[in-house]
């Protein structure tokens, strides 16, 4: 590490139980093969449900204080979103550092299969930013604790078009609750990161008439995608003060923050993204101060989760899309407890997945 890094202020000197984002998770494990080049963390932030599971991402991190802060915010994230949408699943997560690319390959992919099979199912692996539904068929060469394989294998295929899904729900929910309406024809809605779910997303609420704006850092997909939906685009990312109804963060997290907020014209937040909120407390009451209604992320971008544990309960699609239709009235209701108990609305959902998990902890 270099001592840039060390001293920057957002950052403890304690390299592991000492980072700002770890939060009593109950395992980390680093892996290394020189082989193949892999270099990776799985962390696993808490089983007291059932097994953790959620997705690997792999991302050019800046360095490893991010990518090590990167995996303790997901995993934890994994544990409120599966307790919040009723799963026996604990919540864990596992980067991968490098660039998806030019860098994977399945020789990498199945030793990053070996590392989650020594685990012996405490960690169950997915697909998320830069994996495709065939790296989890790689994995499953090696381990059976891996989900969102593709159909021929018996899996539950791609879940991003399932995420989408849930994210229309909690969106039209939170349209309900903040517009009194939840038709979205007519409302500006800006898209932020049209991947695997934005433009699923882009789809459902296009179809029912919304205006929809989108903005991303791969040009060459923005001008397929403005075509394809008939929709603006905005380029770069100063794109928070744009006079929008609503905003949908379907890239990376943390883009709710000091400064986007100070600019937010949208009255709805409700998007894709995990831990869109930089800082939970914070950012949330300063949402709730500016009468913003945030549909909490991991409440509304379950519909994945949901998808792939299908393949551990065999659910069949049916039940699948009941579950995430549900995303809709969970959505409301937690939106109008937060009104209730005048809580931020990421509180008012985190409390309740926090009581399941003790429940069943007691
Ligand atoms: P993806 O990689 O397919 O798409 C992400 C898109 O965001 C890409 O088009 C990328 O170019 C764009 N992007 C990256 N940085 C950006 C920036 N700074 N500004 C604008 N655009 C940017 O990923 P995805 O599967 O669509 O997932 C999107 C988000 O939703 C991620 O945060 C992911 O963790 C979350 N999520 C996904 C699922 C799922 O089922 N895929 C489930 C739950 C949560």
């Amino acid at each position: 590490m270099t001592s840039e890094i060390i001293n920057s202020k957002d950052l403890k000197n304690d390299p592991v139980f000492g980072q700002l984002s770890f939060d009593n998770h109950e395992q980390i494990v680093f892996c290394n093969d020189e082989d193949t080049g892999l270099k990776a963390i799985i962390g696993i932030h808490n089983t007291a449900l059932g097994p953790a599971l959620g997705g690997t991402r792999m991302w050019q991190y800046k360095n490893e204080w991010d990518a090590l802060n990167d995996v303790l915010r997901l995993s934890r994230g994994m544990t409120y979103k599966a307790a919040i949408t009723g799963l026996n699943l604990g919540g864990g997560k596992a980067v991968i550092i490098g660039d998806a690319k030019t860098q994977k390959n399945d020789a990498l992919m199945r030793r990053f299969g070996q590392f989650v099979d020594s685990l012996s199912g405490r960690y169950i692996t997915a697909e998320d930013v830069g994996m495709e539904t065939r790296d989890m068929d790689i994995v499953r060469e090696v381990t059976p604790h891996v989900t969102g394989v593709s159909e021929a294998i018996g899996g539950a295929g791609n879940p991003s078009p399932v995420t989408a899904y849930g994210v229309y729900m909690g969106m039209k929910a939170a349209a309900e609750f903040k517009f009194g309406t939840n038709k979205l024809a007519g409302k500006k809605v800006l898209v932020q990161g049209v991947g695997h779910v934005g433009e699923t997303l882009v789809k459902y609420i296009t179809d029912e008439g919304a205006q929809v704006v989108l903005n991303d850092i791969n040009e060459a997909r923005l001008e397929e995608l403005s075509k394809k939906y008939n929709a603006n685009v905005v380029l770069g990312d100063d794109v928070y003060g744009l006079d929008v109804d609503i905003y949908a963060p379907c890239a990376l997290g943390a883009t709710i923050n000091d400064n986007s907020i100070s600019k937010l014209k949208a009255q709805v937040i409700a998007g894709a993204a995990n831990n869109q909120l930089a800082n939970e407390l914070k950012h949330g009451e300063l949402l709730k101060k500016k009468g913003i209604v945030y549909a909490p992320d991991f409440l509304i971008n379950a519909g994945g989760i949901i998808n792939v544990y299908s393949e551990l309960d065999g659910g069949n699609r049916e039940d699948i899309m009941r579950k995430t239709e549900n995303i809709y009235n969970t959505t409301l209701e937690i939106l109008t407890l937060s009104g209730k108990e005048n809580l931020t609305t990421h509180q008012a959902a985190f409390n309740i997945a926090q009581a399941r998990i003790n429940a069943v902890k007691k």
